[in-house]
C-alpha cells in the first residue's frame, strides 16, 4: 500500500500554490485530484504587487501603474509608483507550480470521500477506488449560499483596430446605472489594440452568459469601439460571504484557497491572498492561518451587509476612491491598509447606514 506524503484535492490555484511553495523543493511523492480538464482553464487573476508577490514577477503578464474608477458622469483616476497592477494567467501559474523537484501525480478524478485511518488518510475517488496520503489539502469550496451575494462575471478578449485602448490605464470600475442589481465594467488592455472587457456583477443570483454580452457591447458601443473580434472569454462567480470550513478540527486537514478563507468578500480577490495563505502555512506549525486581519474582517463584514441591505449603483465605490490616493486604494484593496486609511474609508461611507451595519 502505497502511502504519498500528501493528496491534493482540487488543481485551482490554491491546490497548484501548494505542490510548487510547500513541495517544490523536496523529493516527496504527492497525489492530486481533479475532476475538471485544467489544461482547458485559462483566465487571468488581478493583484496589486505586494512584497509577497515579488517571488512570482517573472510571470506577470502585464503590470499598470494608473487604474480609473467611475460612471458616466465622474472618472477618478489612481496612479501608483512601486505597487503597480498585474495579471497573472491561469495556464503560466499553472506551469510555474508544476515545475518542481518532487514527484505529482494527478488523477483526473472526483474525490468521493475521505477520512482518517490510523496515522493516515484514506481518499476514495467516485469510481471506488482507494488512495492512501499522510496529510489532505482540500480546496473545494462553496460558491453559492442561499441569501448571499455573489461576485458573477463574464469577458471577452478581444482584439481592435490600432491604437483604440490606452495600454498604460485600467479601468478597474466603470459603474453602469442598472436597477436593483450593483453592475461595472472592467476592462485590461494588453496593448493598444487588445483588451480583456469584463462585466461584473454583485447580487444573490449569477446571470445568463447573454446578459453580461449585452452589456459589454452596450459599453463598446459607448466607447465608439464598433468593430472587434471576439478571441476568447472567462466567467466565474466568486462568493461573496466567508467560508465555512475553514478551520479543520483535524491538525493534518489543511483548507485552502477560498474553502480556507482565503478570499476578501466584499471585493472578491482572492488569487494574491490564497498565495500568502500558503506561504504562511510553509511557516506554521498549524493548519490553519488568518490572512485577513480582525479590523479588515470586521471592515468587509459591514461593507457586505451595506451591499445586502441598501440599493448601491456604485457612488460609495467612488466616493471612497476619491477619498484614497492610489497608494492607499491598493492596500485597502489587499488587507495593508493604516489606521488613517481605514478612517479615510470609514468616512467615505454613508454615516447612518455604516452605524447601523456596525451594531448588529
Ligand atoms: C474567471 C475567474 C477570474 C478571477 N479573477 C480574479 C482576479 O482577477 N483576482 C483575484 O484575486 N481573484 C480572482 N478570481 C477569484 C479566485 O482567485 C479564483 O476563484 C481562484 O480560482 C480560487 O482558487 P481556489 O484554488 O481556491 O479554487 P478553485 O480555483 O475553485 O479550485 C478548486 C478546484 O477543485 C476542483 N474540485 C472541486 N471538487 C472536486 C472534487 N470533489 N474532486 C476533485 N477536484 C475537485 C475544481 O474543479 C477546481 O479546479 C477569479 C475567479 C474566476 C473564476
Amino acid at each position: 500500500m502505497k502511502i504519498y506524503k500528501a493528496a491534493i484535492i482540487g488543481l485551482g490555484p490554491s491546490g497548484l500554490a501548494v505542490n510548487k511553495i510547500l513541495y517544490g523543493d523536496s523529493t516527496n511523492e504527492v497525489i492530486a485530484f481533479e475532476n475538471e480538464d485544467i489544461n482547458k482553464r485559462d483566465n487571468y487573476f488581478g493583484f496589486w504587487l505586494t512584497d509577497w508577490m515579488k517571488p512570482f514577477e517573472n510571470i506577470i503578464e502585464k503590470k499598470w501603474y494608473q487604474w480609473t474608477i467611475g460612471n458616466k458622469n465622474i472618472n477618478i483616476i489612481h496612479t501608483i509608483s512601486d505597487k503597480p497592477y498585474c495579471v497573472i494567467s491561469f495556464k503560466k501559474w499553472k506551469n510555474f507550480c508544476l515545475e518542481t523537484k518532487n514527484k505529482l501525480e494527478i488523477k483526473n478524478k472526483k474525490v468521493a470521500k475521505y477520512f482518517p485511518v490510523q496515522n493516515y488518510f484514506k481518499v476514495i475517488t467516485d469510481d471506488n477506488t482507494e488512495y492512501y496520503a499522510e496529510k489532505i489539502y482540500d480546496s473545494r469550496s462553496t460558491k453559492e449560499k442561499k441569501g448571499e451575494l455573489l461576485q458573477h462575471f463574464y469577458g471577452i478578449n478581444i482584439t481592435v483596430p490600432d491604437n483604440t485602448f490606452n495600454k498604460n490605464e485600467l479601468t478597474l470600475m466603470h459603474f453602469t446605472e442598472e436597477e436593483n442589481i450593483l453592475h461595472f465594467i472592467y476592462v485590461l488592455p494588453f496593448s493598444h489594440n487588445k483588451a480583456l472587457v469584463e462585466s461584473t456583477v454583485f447580487s444573490k443570483y449569477a446571470f445568463h452568459s447573454s446578459w453580461y454580452k449585452e452589456k459589454i457591447n452596450d459599453y463598446l458601443k459607448k466607447k465608439n469601439i464598433a468593430e472587434f473580434k471576439e478571441q476568447s472569454s472567462e466567467e466565474g462567480i466568486i462568493p461573496m460571504f466567508f467560508a465555512e470550513e475553514k478551520r479543520s478540527a483535524n491538525s493534518n486537514i489543511f483548507n485552502i484557497g477560498i474553502r480556507g478563507g482565503a478570499c476578501k468578500p466584499s471585493t472578491g480577490y482572492a488569487f494574491s491572498f490564497l498565495i500568502k495563505q500558503i506561504q504562511l502555512l510553509k511557516n506554521s506549525k498549524k493548519n490553519y492561518v488568518n490572512i485577513h486581519k480582525f479590523l479588515e474582517r470586521k471592515m468587509d463584514r459591514i461593507f457586505i451587509n451595506f451591499l445586502k441591505n441598501n440599493r448601491e449603483d456604485g457612488g460609495s465605490f467612488i466616493k471612497l476612491a476619491s477619498n484614497l490616493n492610489g497608494n492607499e486604494f491598493q492596500s485597502f484593496m489587499m488587507g495593508e491598509s493604516n489606521l488613517l486609511t481605514k478612517l479615510k474609508i470609514i468616512i467615505s461611507m454613508p454615516k447612518l447606514v455604516f452605524i447601523r451595519e456596525l451594531l448588529k
